[in-house]
This record gives structure tokens, sequence and C-alpha cells, in this order.
């Protein structure tokens, strides 16, 4: 991979950027190409492009390059880019602090403890995968328990096998490409085993990591009891009920020396929480306006960070605009304030951004709590559409031209997913 640092940091900079993952990327380059320059990026990593350094994988860029790449790939053509323009690049550079008058205070080993002073901050820091802790499963505290995440990163970054035989817990798609992944690099995948009754993965994880590869799926299924002293012996696994209680006199044991989980990403806050911005707790992360500005002056955030992405394209187009809106922020050219809220109704875990105007084009981002057939989206009474399949491993996304609103008045909209009667 193509890579660069900066030898000298400057002590201002009109755009700061914290993560130098996709959405980091994507932000810094609309930044710069409205004319926000020079731009610093900073990543604790020793490389940018997050997450997709280890997504060796192919699946990536469908939908903003039409073609199919791997994740390194994605990341080597926004890095490309990236070197064209003013942007100075701190890697193995963590950021500490954020504070209210956007101070970026960063430690690293080439610069030190730096403190650099933002006209707009733009928080891109990702995910984090949630633990076995997270979930409490029961047992004693083996080698051989590990997050998805962590397996990808053994097996395609660093060459080490996580074990022989592996079971996974949970359904996302670290998970389904890890069950993959594992069973190229001969280790058996004994099962995936969901607590929910439907997949949380896409459709396209579910056909080709499991069904190709003769991996089973067993929904409404957890692991109740992790067994092993010095590494995992077996894993007692048990169906649940509606109310995924687990149904213990059903349960039967696995012979594994692996558990993997793949349980959820929680977007990375910590500097968010610390800058006392306001938090979605349906998302976990900043709540945003249309301009993905977020409750605090300055502050625009994008990607994970904000809420959990399943493909990375939106990632980019989100953390785009983020770039051009801190743009103008720097050069005071905001546009007017949003006038309306958001509200999720039925069947909607959450909708990003939280508010929106009457007077611009607008993508929404949402997800579903339960799977539908053939479903409608109905935004109040002013918007109506059709939606074919809807599942909550897969984000819906609506573009909302700014005629579409003509005819409201209100200052909130509710969006609801309904049931369908087939036409
Ligand atoms: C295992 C896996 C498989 C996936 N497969 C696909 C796929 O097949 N197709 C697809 O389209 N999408 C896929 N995705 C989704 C996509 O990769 C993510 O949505 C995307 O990477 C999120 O981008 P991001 O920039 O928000 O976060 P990340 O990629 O996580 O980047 C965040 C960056 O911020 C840095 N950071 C965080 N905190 C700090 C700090 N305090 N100081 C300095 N740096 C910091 C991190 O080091 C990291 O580099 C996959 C994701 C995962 C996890």
């Amino acid at each position: 991979m193509i890579s660069a640092r900066v030898s000298q940091l400057r002590s201002a900079y009109p755009l700061v950027v914290v993560g130098a993952g996709p959405a980091g990327m994507a932000a810094a380059l609309g930044a710069t190409e409205a004319g926000s320059a020079p731009v610093l990026m900073i990543d604790r990593e020793p490389e940018p492009g997050g997450i997709l350094n280890q997504c060796i994988h192919t699946g990536f860029g469908l939908h903003h390059f039409k073609e199919e790449l791997t994740g390194p790939e994605y990341a080597q053509r926004y890095l490309e880019s990236l070197l064209e323009h003013d942007i100075d690049i701190s890697t193995d550079s963590d950021v500490v602090d954020v504070d209210r008058e956007r101070r970026v205070t960063l430690m690293s080993p080439d610069h030190g403890v730096r403190t650099i002073s933002a006209g707009a901050v733009l928080l891109c820091m990702g995910a984090r995968e949630r633990t076995r802790g997270a979930i409490r499963i029961p047992g004693t505290r083996p080698a051989g328990v590990m997050t998805a995440g962590t397996a990808q990163k053994l097996v395609n970054l660093l060459g080490y096998l996580p074990g022989r035989r592996a079971v996974i817990l949970g359904s996302g798609d670290i998970g389904l490409i890890m069950a993959r992944r594992l069973t190229l690099e001969g280790v058996e995948v004994c099962g995936v085993f969901e607590i929910m009754p439907h997949p949380n993965g896409l459709s396209r994880n579910i056909v080709q990591c499991l069904h190709d590869f003769d991996i089973p799926l067993h929904l409404s299924t957890t692991v109740v009891e992790i067994h092993g002293s010095d590494r995992v012996e077996r894993v007692t696994v048990a169906p649940v009920d509606e109310e995924t209680w687990p149904c213990l006199d059903k349960a039967w044991d696995i012979a594994c020396d692996t558990l993997l989980v793949s349980i959820g990403l929680i977007p990375e806050n910590e500097l968010s929480l610390t800058l006392g911005l306001r938090i979605d707790p349906l998302t976990q992360g900043p709540e945003v306006d249309s301009t993905m500005h977020t409750s605090r002056e300055g502050v625009f955030a994008a990607g994970n960070v904000v809420h959990i992405h399943d493909i990375v394209d939106y990632v980019s187009q989100e953390a785009l605009l983020a770039g051009r809106s801190a743009a103008a922020f720097v050069s005071r050219r905001m546009p007017p304030a949003d006038n309306i809220r958001l509200l999720p109704g039925d069947n909607v875990a959450y909708c990003v951004p939280q508010t929106i105007s009457t007077d611009r084009e607008h993508t929404i981002y949402l997800r579903v709590r339960h799977p539908l057939e053939e479903s409608l989206l109905r935004l109040g009474d002013v918007y109506e559409r059709k939606l074919r399949y809807v599942v909550p491993g897969e984000m819906v996304s609506l573009k909302l031209r700014p005629g579409v609103l003509d005819r409201f008045h209100g200052d909130a909209l509710r969006i609801d997913i309904l049931p369908r009667e087939e036409d």
C-alpha cells in the first residue's frame, strides 16, 4: 500500500480528521475538494485504511466504483487521491482529547504529545466489536475465545490460525466472512449460532459464506456455556424461546478449540462523550443534522462512529458530505439549519440523520427491527415507497428530493416500515 506520513505538524489546521478509515479518507477528500486546506488526518494505526486493511475478501466498491474490490484495494484508491491533495497524514498517532475549543491532542512516537487547533473537527473513529464480556457468556475463561475481527486480523494480516475447530456465535457480517475464511484456511467450522430468528448479516454473505461452503446456520440458538481450563474444549449451545431465554433441557455440547464472537459493533465514541456531544441512544453515535454536524458547533461526524454501516460505499458517501459541510463551516457558508426532526416509528430501529431540511435533497439511512417480505416505507403522510424485502442486517437508504416535502408544514416526521399486502 502507498503510505504517507507527515514529518512536521502545524500548530493549526482549518480541518482535523480523527480516524483514517474509509470515513476519514472520504471526509478529508470532500473537505479539500470544497476548498478547505490543508487538512490533517490522524490515525492510531501505522497505515491509513481502517478496518479495510484486514478485509482481504471482495465485496467493496460495487456502488461507488462499480467494481468488486477487496478492502485494501478500496482503501488504496482513496489513498492515491488523498496524496494528490493538500492533506497531512499522521499515523501511529492516538488522539486522546478533543476539547470544546476544537483543540485536538494527539500522542505519537514521531510527534510526542501535541495539541493542534482546528477550524472544524471531523470525528471518524469507526466502531469496536462487542466481546464475550458484553453478553456475559457463563463458563471458564480459557484461551481461544475472541472476536471475529481479532481472528480476521490474526489470519489475514499476521498469518496465524486461531485454532482447528471453531464455533461462531452471531451471524453478523464479520462472523459470516470469517466462517468462509477459516474454512478456506483448513479450519473446521462447526456452525454459526444466531440468537435471533433471522440472520444479522447481508443476504449475499449468507449465501456466499455459508450456503456455498455447507456451513450450518442455527437460528434462535445461542452459546450458553464455555468449557476448558487452558484452552476451549467445548461449548454448550441451546435453542432459545420467543423471549430469547435459552431452553437448557434441549442444550447440546460441541467439541471445539475456538469460539469466535460476532455479536455486533459499538460506535467508538469516547472522544464524543468527553466533548459532551448529544448521543442518540438508538444508534449509540452522535446525533447529526443533514450536514453531518453534531450537537457541538464545528464538530462533524461520519461513518461507523455515527451508526453501523453494512457496506463501505455508504460510509464514503456520508463522509464526503461531512467533509464538504465542514469546509463550508470553516468558510462560513453553512446552509440554513434543519427544520424537521425524523422520528423512528413502526419497525424502524433508527434513522440518520436525525433532522432534515425542507429545502435540500437528503439521503436518509435506516434499519428495520424485523424482516418483512413485502413492505411499505411511509414518511408521515407526505411520501410512500414500496420495498420488496427488508432485513435488520441491511440498511435501507432513502433519497428525498426537495419537492417531496413541499406539502409538509410540521416540525417532526415519523418514518414507518409497514407490512404490505401483495398487489
Ligand atoms: C470485518 C468486516 C468486514 C466487512 N466487509 C465489508 C464488505 O464486504 N463490503 C463492504 O462494503 N463493507 C464491509 N464492511 C463494512 C466497512 O468496512 C465499514 O463500514 C467501514 O470500514 C467503516 O469505516 P469507518 O471509517 O467509519 O471506520 P473504520 O474502518 O473502523 O476506521 C476508523 C479508524 O479510526 C481510527 N481511530 C479510532 N479512534 C482513534 C483515535 N482516538 N485516534 C486515532 N485514530 C483513531 C482507527 O484506528 C481506524 O483506523 C466490513 C466491516 C468489517 C468490520
